[in-house]
């Protein structure tokens, strides 16, 4: 059994109005025009049944269906068929055949369409033959003019009544479908909100990101983002054959700037500190604080020469840089400690080892210094 939908409801409630309405109005020219003729009681009877009893048959066959759609197709079809019998039964009269067979016409093609004309037609002339079969045929076209009256008055009756119900129909379907625009603009309007919140969310979430490999007193890069990039970073050199030098930084006695000038006057130096590692470097060197005052620098493709020969200017760039900071002037240098791959290690924690041990030489030595890993004598320090 199908579901007993809306337009089920319209197509069978619309259905047997129609009919009620239909066969009503076709009451009074067919019973002006036997009403003269001396029919029996039999042909009132028949009268009785098709033109008050049947549409109310219909519409409980049509509620009982298991297609309810389909059923009242077929009503309709059967409407013509017994408009057909009445029009031969009665001898065609002119006017009460031509308006059921235009009622008929128009209620098969509302409903099927174009083809709605051929299943009228061929019911409409089945009826006709079946009656001529069972009565026998004859012809009496004319009518009195009240029956003609009668048959005017009632097909442009029901023309007006199917006129009536499509207005509302029509009238129904624009008031959903202003329905549908209005919800489907709020709708356009909430999902053009959404993008935007998936946009910003998506920013953040970028901000975030970078944040999260950034540091914030310097902003340059932080430990974290080196554990992602570093293995990166080595195994393409590798791959290019090319060398990697780390550079590692340490400023010295920084615990004596905060003791003598205050923390925020130390603060102040690892900012400058770390602007003028990144304006001194190249665009493929990564620049990193790594720990308090200590700074990496990663060199892709930079031998341990070159290296040594930029860590050295560097050196030179503190020693002449003065830190400003409120009305203090103060003046800081670092120690360097450099590692190279492949010469000193293939590994990232082994390069990072060996510039630690470079760094620990250089303060051992005296500070303001760069050592390369693995320089042996004291005199090797570069100033
Ligand atoms: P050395 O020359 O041997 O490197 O001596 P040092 O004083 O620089 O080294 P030490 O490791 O003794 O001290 C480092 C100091 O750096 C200690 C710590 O309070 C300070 N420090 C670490 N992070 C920050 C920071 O973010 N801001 C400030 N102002 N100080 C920091
Ligand atoms: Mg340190
Ligand atoms: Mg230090």
């Amino acid at each position: 059994m199908t579901e007993f939908t809306r337009t089920h409801r319209w197509v069978v409630s619309n259905g047997y109005r129609v009919r009620i309405a239909a066969f009503a109005l076709a009451c009074l020219p067919i019973g002006l025009h036997i009403l003269p003729r001396g029919y029996g009681a039999a042909v009132w009877a028949l009268f009785v049944l098709q033109f008050l009893i049947y549409p109310h048959v219909m519409y409980w066959r049509t509620q009982k269906a298991a297609h309810p759609e389909q059923a009242e197709l077929n009503n309709m079809a059967i409407d013509a068929l017994l408009c057909g019998a009445w029009a031969s039964g009665l001898g065609f009269p002119l006017w009460i055949s031509t308006a059921m067979f235009l009622a008929n016409l128009l209620n098969n093609t509302i409903s099927r369409g174009a083809s709605g004309i051929l299943v009228c037609a061929i019911a409409f002339a089945a009826g006709a033959l079946a009656s001529t079969t069972v009565i026998a045929f004859h012809v009496s076209t004319d009518t009195n003019g009240l029956v003609t009256l009668a048959s005017m008055i009632g097909l442009a009756a029901y023309l007006s009544l199917i006129g009536i119900e499509f207005f509302a129909y029509v009238r129904q379907l624009h008031s959903v479908q202003d329905t549908l625009d209005q919800q489907r603009q709020t709708l356009e309007g909430a999902n053009s909100i959404l993008q935007d919140q998936i946009e910003k969310i998506h920013d953040l979430q970028e901000k975030l990101r970078e944040q999260a490999n950034r540091d914030s007193l310097t902003g340059l890069f932080n430990r974290r983002y080196l554990e992602g990039t570093l293995e990166r970073e080595l195994a393409r050199c590798r791959r290019e054959g090319a060398p990697l030098s780390m550079v590692l930084l340490d400023i010295d006695h920084f615990k004596l700037v905060n003791d003598t000038y205050g923390h925020q006057a130390g603060d102040e130096v690892l900012r400058v500190f770390g602007r003028l590692l990144m304006e001194h470097a190249r665009a493929e060197d990564i620049v990193c604080r790594y720990g308090g005052e200590e700074f990496l620098l990663v060199l892709p493709k930079m031998p341990l020469d070159i290296a040594h020969e930029r860590a050295a200017q560097l050196l030179k760039i503190f020693q002449e840089t003065i830190v400003s900071h409120a009305d203090l002037r103060i003046r800081i240098t670092a120690s360097i400690g450099i590692a190279t791959t492949p010469d000193h290690s293939a590994s990232v924690e082994g390069l990072i080892r060996c510039a630690d041990q470079a760094l620990y030489q250089a303060k051992r030595r005296g500070r303001n210094l760069v050592i390369a890993y693995g320089e042996g004598a004291p005199g090797d320090a570069v100033r």
